[in-house]
């Protein structure tokens, strides 16, 4: 019955004798955008992680697609895109030499790689500036050739771990614009992010972390922006998400 393309149930996640995950049940359908918010430490990273197959569950069920996690690792990962705050980039190669290497390893057909780098560069905005090599370039040209690389072989699910860290306004108002096109090109995307008023701009549906559970979960529709922030603390008992 459900068409959930992300399906967790009960996941629990231990750290030695600290369960971050402790029952974790989320099933996300396919197109939302979900924003997951969370104070620091709640497990929003430890969660993403798992869903990328960086991590594995102690217990409970992780399903992409219909694949499950750890077991299927490879076919879960062809489905996924990640951007993380750390560009994962290299930073001596050009954005085409760090895409050329990534399509490679996603198995992209050699005949189209070319034609599907350039797609993606002109799409994130750094198509003329493609031969320069990465160090060169401030960090927000750097997060986006990094969500250039996520959707290089077009995955159905992208997940971001607070793609803002660190961008000035203007190359976060870019990258709100970049993730409304990748939104509506129907990918489902689960974004962690510290910025309620963005979180709550660019969703479909809002959820809150707390204590190792989905404490708030809320279509955007039915929440106010202006009163996010009461209701962060309320579930949280925090003040910020900081
Ligand atoms: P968030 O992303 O919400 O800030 P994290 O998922 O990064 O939270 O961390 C949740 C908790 O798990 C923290 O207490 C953190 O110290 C702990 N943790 C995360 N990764 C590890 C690890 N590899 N080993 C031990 N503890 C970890």
């Amino acid at each position: 019955m459900t068409h959930a393309i992300i399906e967790v149930g009960k996941l629990v996640k231990t750290f030695g004798v600290n369960p971050v995950l402790r029952g974790l049940d989320l099933d996300v359908p396919r197109g939302q955008f979900l924003t997951l918010l969370g104070p620091n430490g709640s497990g929003k990273t430890t969660l993403l992680r798992i869903l990328a197959a960086l991590a594995r569950p102690t217990s409970g069920t992780v399903r992409i697609g219909g694949w499950d996690l750890p077991a299927e690792a490879s076919q879960v990962r062809a489905q996924l895109g990640v951007v993380s705050h750390l560009p994962l980039l290299y930073d001596t190669l050009t954005a085409t030499e760090n895409l050329m290497f990534f399509a490679r390893l996603y198995d992209l057909p050699a005949g189209e790689r070319g034609d599907r780098i350039e797609a993606v560069l002109r799409r994130v905005g750094l198509w003329r500036r493609a031969n320069d090599v990465v160090q060169t370039y401030s960090r927000g040209m750097q997060q986006r050739l990094a969500i250039a690389r996520a959707i290089l072989h077009d995955p159905a699910v992208l997940l971001l771990d607070e793609p803002y860290t660190g961008l000035d306004q203007d190359a976060a108002a870019l990258l709100d614009e970049l993730l409304r096109e990748v939104a509506i090109a129907g990918r489902t995307v689960l974004m962690t992010t510290h910025d309620l008023r963005r979180g709550h701009a660019l969703a479909d549906r809002i959820a809150i972390l707390s204590r190792g559970k989905i404490a708030f979960d809320r279509l955007t529709d039915e929440v106010e922006a202006d009163t996010l922030p009461a209701l962060y603390t309320d579930v949280t008992g925090t003040v910020t998400t900081r």
